[in-house]
């Protein structure tokens, strides 16, 4: 895919970057981050190069999903040289912070912050550069949104009606500023009992299909509440590269191809 509508906006602040994918959600606890990364890590399983910048200021995760840590790298002062583990390029503001501290920064400071870590980071020639949002539609979310040239965004909801409420917002959002939407990831669908086989939709069921069939979107794929996706994420192999043979790292895999 190509940039659609770098026409309309400034070139790229993003050089050596051909596709910008956004992972958003309404809400936050959804799975946004997990989401992300697992996508990221997918991408790169068929063969892409692809890096994955952590936008989420008041709740980074990334440094934990990818066990990287420390100050990043500067060659120059100015810019910064990505982590990098499991193949993947990986950028943060949780690296800059303090893991006790909060962020008390005004949104236009946090906005500031964040483009340039997305600008003066040195991306190596990605394929993909996935970035996992702030949640919400607040005003971190829409100016990233409209500043960076998105190739698209995945909205990532449960099929719970408060979640879905919150996740048809974020897909307005953006709508509005016309991102195309690449799909819906419905997390948390059903939970299956590791002791008895059990299944049971713990938030509902249906929620991320009848979202899509009314917004006329994607349903890129659906993944089960499952204690290995949280254990893996939770260790800093998400489960993509932790049981690469695992069906939940295949359902990761196909909303990749859906998506891309
Ligand atoms: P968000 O980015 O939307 O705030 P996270 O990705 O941080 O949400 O997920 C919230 C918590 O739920 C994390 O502890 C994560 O490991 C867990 N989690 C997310 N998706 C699943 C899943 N499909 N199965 C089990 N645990 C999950």
């Amino acid at each position: 895919r190509v940039f659609s509508h770098q026409v309309q906006k400034e070139l790229s602040p993003l050089r050596e970057v051909r596709n910008v994918i956004a992972v958003a959600s309404g809400k936050g606890g959804v799975g946004k981050s997990t989401t992300a990364v697992n996508l990221a890590l997918a991408l790169v399983a068929e063969g892409a190069k692809v890096g994955v910048l952590d936008a989420d200021v008041y709740g980074p995760s990334l440094p934990l999903l990818t066990a990287t840590s420390g100050k990043p790298e500067s060659p120059d002062g100015q810019n910064f040289l990505p982590k990098r583990n499991h193949g993947l390029q990986v950028m943060s503001i949780g690296y800059m912070i303090e893991d006790d501290t909060p962020v008390i920064w005004r949104g236009p400071m946090v906005t500031q912050a964040l483009m340039q870590l997305a600008t003066n980071t040195l991306w190596e020639d990605l394929d993909y550069l996935v970035i996992d949002f702030p949640p919400g539609t607040g005003d971190i979310a829409l100016t990233l949104a409209q500043r960076i040239p998105m190739t698209g965004a995945v909205i990532v909801t449960t099929p719970q009606d408060v979640a879905l409420i919150d996740a048809r917002k974020a897909l307005r959002m953006f709508e509005k500023v016309e991102v195309p939407l690449l799909g819906i990831v419905e997390n948390m669908s059903t939970h299956v009992c590791t002791n008895c086989g059990h299944e049971e939709p713990i938030f509902g069921s249906g929620g991320g299909e009848r979202m899509a069939q009314q917004y006329g979107v994607a349903l890129l794929g659906s993944l089960p509440l499952d204690i290995r996706v949280r254990r893996e994420s939770d260790a800093g192999t998400p489960i993509v590269v932790a049981e690469p043979d695992s069906d939940l790292a295949a359902r990761y895999r196909q909303i990749a191809r859906n998506a891309a």
